[in-house]
């Protein structure tokens, strides 16, 4: 974080303005509008502001800057065009320790001042660090956009009706639902929308209170998708805002568990193939506790919950409990990896079905109708399959798949971390191994992983982490 994100108070606080031209006017508006008690000093001001001071409105010191004029002052601002008393008036403030801003001048200031969206009293600041004012602003308009030109009354009313509501709900968690209802409101929204009344708003937190006073639990069963943030559905992102707590699998990634609401629990429930840290039947056992204690539990499961997700045995526990729950879908990572990878899972010319299949589970493996698998000329993709590569090729040619048949493995799809590789069938176990291939992974074969070598597009662009390997081996390279 380059710069800390601070609103501070400047009522009747001493700000002293280096400058009395255009600039300094702007950014004197601004600060009357906080408050402050407003000093400047400049050599002659402009119009605007010669009526100011003429009324009484602002200080006027008629100097070139001298050092001595930050005496007792708590913001600076250098309001000048010229560079060289920028730096005079930034070497005096730190010297003095007075916060220092320099219009336009981002290496002669401590501070600086965000694009703002004002609803007083809710303000929406932002802020590039210095890197582009110009995106800073677009995104103000964006957010402007968004929201509803009285918010500030909504706010307002809000605040007026706090005491009562802490008076009447004393638990800190019922209380956010109550405003979370309330908020949710018509009224609410009619009053931030300029048509609607306090009182009846005021009226609709009442109901909330009476509503909330025990709070039903809630379980959305969630898919988070395959990693990338941006393929989260909006009710996924919803209830990730909404949840108390978030059960998430290990497979869920960082980016998108920095999502959650910031005070609410978050709960690994990681398994990994291999060393059976908490079993399903415990999961599904705390899952219950925590709806039956009136959580609002955001489950979330990596890729589709429904898709080899053991979702339904979740929510067949839910149900059995007799608790509320959602279902919210995912992007599986046969469709999401896919994507990434460039691999139509379908083609006209090619593949008119596709099968998944997990090569993992209760006696799976033997289970699997290989004979059909072979036969079908669907796109095939194995989840949970890199352990088991040679096993899977085998099965499939001895079952009758072309040697020769394409294959494209997927690793860590749709995240920084991507890699793919491509071959044949016959070649599929070794070029995982030499490429050091490891879960997660999905494995595609049939004629269309092919296309990842033409069709790739996504190039990962993370800075810190691994750079990519794209590795495309074998004869249909
Ligand atoms: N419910 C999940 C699947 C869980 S099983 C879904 O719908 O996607 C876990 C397997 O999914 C992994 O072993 C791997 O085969 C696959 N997988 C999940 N995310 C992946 C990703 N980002 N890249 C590659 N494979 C992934």
């Amino acid at each position: 974080m380059e710069y800390f994100p601070l609103f501070t108070r400047l009522n009747g606080r001493r700000v002293v303005v280096i400058g009395g031209g255009d600039v300094a006017s702007r950014k004197i508006r601004l600060l009357r509008q906080a408050g402050a008690s407003i000093t400047v000093v400049a050599p002659g001001l402009s119009a605007e502001l010669a009526d100011l001071a003429a009324d009484g409105a602002i200080d006027h010191v008629v100097a070139r800057f001298r050092a001595k004029h930050l005496r007792g002052a708590y913001f600076v601002v250098a309001a000048t065009d010229d560079p060289a008393v920028n730096s005079a008036v930034f070497t005096a403030a730190e010297k003095a320790t007075v916060l220092c801003n320099s219009v336009d001048d981002l290496a002669h200031s401590s501070a600086i001042v965000p694009a703002i969206v004002d609803r007083a009293p809710v303000q929406v600041a932002i802020s590039t660090s210095g890197a582009a004012p110009v995106l800073a602003r677009r995104l103000r308009e964006q957010i402007d956009a968004l929201i509803p030109a009285k918010f500030g009354h909504l706010a307002r009313a809000a605040r007026r009706l706090r005491s009562r509501v802490t008076a009447r709900v004393a638990d800190p968690e019922a209380r956010r639902t109550v405003w979370e209802h309330a908020l949710d409101s018509n009224a609410a929204q009619a009053l931030a929308a300029g048509d609607g009344t306090e009182a009846e708003f005021r009226s609709a937190v009442d109901r909330s209170i009476d509503a909330g006073q025990q709070t039903e639990g809630m379980a959305w069963i969630v898919g988070a998708g395959p990693g990338d943030p941006e393929l989260l559905t909006l009710a996924a992102l919803r209830a990730l805002q909404d949840a108390d707590v978030v059960l998430h699998d290990r497979l869920v990634s960082r980016e998108i568990l920095m999502r959650v609401r910031r005070d609410a629990t978050l709960i690994s429930v990681g398994k990994q193939s291999g060393c059976r840290s908490v079993t399903q039947a415990e999961i599904n056992a705390q899952l219950v506790a925590l709806v039956a204690s009136g959580k609002r539990v955001c489950r979330l499961k990596g890729g589709d919950p429904f898709v080899f997700g053991r979702g339904g045995e979740e929510v067949e526990a839910l149900r059995a409990a007799q608790l509320a729950y959602r279902i919210v879908p995912g992007i599986t990572a046969a469709i999401g990896c896919a994507a990434y990878a460039g691999i139509p899972l379908t083609h006209r010319d090619h593949v008119q079905a596709v099968q998944m299949v997990t090569a993992h589970g209760r006696g799976a493996f033997d289970n699997i109708d290989w004979q059909g698998l072979a036969e079908s000329r669907a796109t095939l993709v194995f989840y949970m399959g890199v352990g088991r590569l040679a096993a899977i090729r085998d099965r499939l040619i001895a079952h009758g798949r072309a040697a020769s048949t394409p294959f494209a493995i997927v690793e860590a799809g749709s995240t920084q971390q991507q890699r793919v590789v491509t071959g044949e069938l016959t070649t599929m176990p070794d070029v995982a191994a030499r490429q050091a291939i490891k879960s997660p992974a999905i494995v595609y074969v049939g004629a269309v992983a092919a296309y990842a070598a033409t069709l790739g597009w996504f190039e990962p662009t993370s800075e810190t982490d691994q750079a990519p390997v794209y590795a495309t081996l074998g004869a249909t390279a």
